[in-house]
């Protein structure tokens, strides 16, 4: 841990992020930290690593909150808004979305439930990387379509949904980005995937 205050620490920019968080780089130039600051000890960068298996459960939940938090918009909207006399949600078009958007909701929560129930160690590296991905790139695609059936006014700062929409946007890139994982995948894949055994040989069953 470095105390802020220390010579040679310095915070050289600050960012707004498009979800609303400020972020910061900082620079560390000759920095020194007294031996009981050091939290981390030999090898400890390693175990440090493994904590971002966990990560990749936290991330995507809060993703599938977004999602649900997107769908639940589109819902209320599409029941209250009428065109020509009747509410959107009568037409098959929306209804249509909203059976996509609530299908791929519930496909992403049975991937991150799984990978939340596996163990020893918690949770197994490979079916959280694959719940990452998979709800990541879920909630952004639910929370567009949910602007989307909001029409013009989910592209306003007042409409709930296009915070949601901003918000979401972060997932894939924290936590490791979508690509680092799918590297990590593939290769396990190479390596470990049994023909002969098929889907048994991935231990997933
Ligand atoms: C909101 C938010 C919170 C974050 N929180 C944390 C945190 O708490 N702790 C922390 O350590 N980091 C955090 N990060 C940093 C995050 O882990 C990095 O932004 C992310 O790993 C990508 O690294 P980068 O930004 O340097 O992009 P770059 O490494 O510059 O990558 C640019 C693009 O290239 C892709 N790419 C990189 N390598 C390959 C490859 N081999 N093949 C194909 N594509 C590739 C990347 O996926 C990305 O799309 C956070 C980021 C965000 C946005």
């Amino acid at each position: 841990m470095v105390n802020r205050h220390s010579p040679g620490f310095e915070v050289t920019a600050r960012y707004h992020t498009l979800g609303g968080e400020y972020l910061a780089e900082i620079q560390f130039n000759n920095v020194e930290v007294p031996a009981e600051n050091v939290v981390l000890r030999e090898g400890g960068f390693k175990k440090l690593l493994t904590a971002f298996n966990t990560q990749r459960c936290l991330n995507p939940s809060i993703s599938l909150g977004l999602a649900e938090g997107a769908f639940e918009e589109a819902i209320r909207f599409v029941r209250e808004r009428s065109i020509r006399g009747q509410p959107i949600a009568a037409f098959q078009g929306i209804q249509w979305k909203l059976a996509e958007m609530y299908r791929d909701i519930e496909a992403g929560r049975s991937l991150l439930y799984r990978a939340c129930l596996s163990a020893n160690p918690f949770p197994d590296p490979h079916e959280a990387a694959i719940a990452k991905m998979f709800v990541n790139e879920m909630a952004i695609r639910v929370a567009s379509e949910s602007l989307q059936v909001h029409g013009g006014l989910g592209f306003t700062d007042d409409a709930p949904i296009s915070r949601i929409y901003r918000g979401v946007r972060y997932g894939s890139l924290g936590g490791g980005a979508t690509e680092a994982l799918k590297d990590l995948v593939g290769r396990k894949l190479v390596d470990d995937f049994d023909p002969v055994d098929g889907f048994l040989s991935m231990g997933t069953f």
